[in-house]
Parts: structure tokens; sequence; C-alpha cells
């Protein structure tokens, strides 16, 4: 373990610990814009630079290692102002328009900007703009509002392993682009996602859940995921009693399976649940018509059969076809409905491609 002072407080770290931590572990409250814990350090926005007595250079908390014996000034009037320039150059590039913005209440930029009271660029001049790519279903891509901190490039990479973004270009007109500048849907991409979960701003979000509530506006519902047997957790998010998006939920004991990460389907195909097209009441085939029947007609019908060709076949000639759609739990009735009352083993499962 190593000794060091934070804002006048003495904190224990063990040796090897980035600044970052040992300040947030002496309740420090550093910004960052490209740390992202599950990814790897960036050290490039700058925003957690911290003062060090006796260190000429301000230091950026997220790459430095901490050592013993460091005294750290975590908002000193350096920090404080430095921070502000970053956000001023951050500014002098971005399509300022929280009022319409789908990151609202939810941005890095704007609760820095407030933070550090940046209401605008100094540097005052309008900021190259980006071609905004949007063929695609899923993702609006707005770089106009792009603080390049790389992580939906880290993401893509190392959560997904897809590799379908990067930099492209240099200085102010750096920007995030697919090989060759292209479409996202001729690129690698595979429509995850975890792209637009990282982005700390609203240069990502999801072209399905625009414009149907802001963040503060919807109310988060952690679930499990019912389109394959993995059993990834998310969150909806509801409004007005309706599904309006999914968000991950990116902490290892609430999401352990996935921790945040999804696939396309996960993420955006949610839509289905309001669809006017689900079937609201059971239906019972008669003359080749199919009619609406009460839940306790369906199941006594349905029992009815079942029981007539147990009857006249024998129990192997029933079969229980199950999901992984449904739960464990489910899953283990249907199997034990098979075994100890209709006495068959005939029992098997749709993912079992
Ligand atoms: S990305 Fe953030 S700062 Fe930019 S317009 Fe949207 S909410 Fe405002
Ligand atoms: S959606 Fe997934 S695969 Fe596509 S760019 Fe984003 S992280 Fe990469
Ligand atoms: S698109 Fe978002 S995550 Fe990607 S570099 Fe820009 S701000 Fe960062």
């Amino acid at each position: 373990m190593i000794s060091l002072t934070i804002d006048g407080k003495e904190v224990q770290v063990p040796r090897g610990t980035m600044l970052l931590d040992a300040c947030r572990q002496a309740g420090a409250d550093i910004p960052t814009l490209c740390y992202d814990p599950d990814l790897k350090l960036a050290g490039s926005c700058r925003m957690c630079i911290v003062e060090c007595q006796g260190r000429r250079n301000l230091l950026a908390a997220c790459v430095t290692p901490a050592e013993n014996g460091m005294i750290i000034d975590t908002e000193s009037t350096d920090v404080v102002e430095t921070r502000k320039v970053i956000l001023d150059l951050l500014l002098a590039r971005h399509k300022l328009e929280c009022h319409v913005c789908e990151k609202d209440g939810d941005c890095k930029l704007q609760e820095y900007c407030y933070r550090y009271n940046v209401k605008e660029s100094v540097l005052g001049e309008e900021g190259p703009h980006f071609y905004k790519q949007d063929a695609n279903p899923f993702i609006e891509r707005d770089y106009d509002k792009c603080i390049m901190c790389t992580r939906c490039v880290r993401a893509c990479e190392e959560i997904t392993g897809a590799c379908a973004i990067n930099l492209e270009d240099r200085g102010h007109h750096v920007h995030i682009a697919t090989a060759f500048n292209g479409l996202l849907e001729d690129s690698p991409c595979v429509f995850c996602g975890q792209c637009v979960m990282v982005c700390p701003v609203g240069a990502l979000t999801s072209k399905i859940s625009a414009g149907k509530g802001k963040p503060y506006q919807v109310k988060k519902v952690p679930t499990t995921c019912t389109y394959c047997g993995t059993g990834c957790t998310f969150e909806l998010n509801v409004k007005d009693d309706e599904i309006v998006g999914v968000t991950s939920m990116r902490n290892y004991q609430q999401s352990p399976v996935n921790n945040g990460a999804l696939c396309v389907k996960g993420r955006f195909g949610w839509d289905f649940v309001n669809s006017p097209e689900r079937l609201t009441t059971p239906l019972i085939r008669e003359n080749g018509e199919l009619r609406p029947a009460s839940w306790d007609e369906a199941l006594d019908f349905a029992a009815g059969k079942i029981k007539e060709v147990k009857e006249k076949h024998g129990p192997d000639a029933l079969a229980m076809f199950s999901s992984a759609r449904m739960t464990n739990e489910e899953n283990y009735l249907a199997q034990k409905l098979m075994r100890a009352v209709i006495g068959t083993n005939n029992v098997d499962h749709c993912a079992r491609l």
C-alpha cells in the first residue's frame, strides 16, 4: 500500500492504482470524458487533470499511477481554469442544441459546462460540419456533437470486436468514420449499439427512441432480455406506460451476464411490444377460421386435445417444444408437465439449432 494526500485527506491505495481511482476513493468528484471503466485507457480528453505539489504540469489522473507521498489538489484554480479551456475547445466545434437533443439531462459535456459555467466557446468560430449518415435504421450519428473521446471506437473493438469505426483526418477536422468513410451498414458494424452505450454526449443516439422522451422523463425498469437464452439484463425505458427505449445497466452486480453489452435485438428490437398487431386474447381455430376465446376456454380446449391424443396413441405421441425466451423456471415446469403429468421424455427446445 502507498499513502497520498488528496484535497487534504490522507488515503491508502495499493501500489499501481491510478490517481483517478485514488481521488475517487478520497471522495473527489473528478470529471471525465474519454475514461470508461470497461475500456482501455486513452488519456486524451484531459478533463481529469489534477495538480500535484512539486510537479510542473497538471497530471491526467486516469493514466497517472498514484505515488507514495503525493499531495494532490483536484479542484485548484489552475485545474479549474484548464478544464474550462478544454470545454471551450470542445464547444468550438459542437452543435449546441440541448433543448432538442436526445441526451439532454444525461450528457457529460452539458453537465461539465454547467459545473464550470462555460456558456459558449470564446473561440467563436463555427466548427466544421460533418456529413450526417442516417441510412441505417438504428443509430443516429451526429458528429457535429462529437467530442472525440474515442470511447465508441474502443467499445466497438474491445467489447464487440467488430472494429467498424476509427478516427479519420486530423486536427480540427478529425472525426469518427467507417473505412473509406462509407455507410455504417456497409461496414463490419453489427448494430449492437455498444458505441451508443458508451458515448457520453448526444453524438450517437437511438433512432428508434428519438423524440419519445428525454432521459429524465423515462422510468427505468430493470429486466432480462427475452430474445435468447443468454439472459442479458437491461433497463426498459418507460414513458406513459409505453416502452420507448432500452438502456444498458453497466454495473457488473446488476448485469453479471453481459455487463451492459447487448446485441442488436436486445438494444433495438423492442418496438414489437407496443405493436397493435399483437394478440391480446387466445384464438381457437374453427372450420379453418380463428375466433377469439377466453383463457379458460382455450386451456380446456388444448388440455382436451392433448388428453385425446394420449388416450388414442399413448404419451409418446406427444412432445413439448419449449423456448429459450422463457425463464429457467418456466422451462423446468414445461419438462415437468411432460415427464410427470403426460408421461413422456419428448422435450426439446428451440435454441438447440
Ligand atoms: S450533446 Fe450534450 S451538450 Fe451537446 S447538444 Fe446534446 S445535450 Fe447539449
Ligand atoms: S453498433 Fe456495434 S458494431 Fe456498430 S459501430 Fe457501434 S459498437 Fe461497432
Ligand atoms: S461519437 Fe461519442 S463516443 Fe464516439 S468519439 Fe464522439 S463523443 Fe466519443
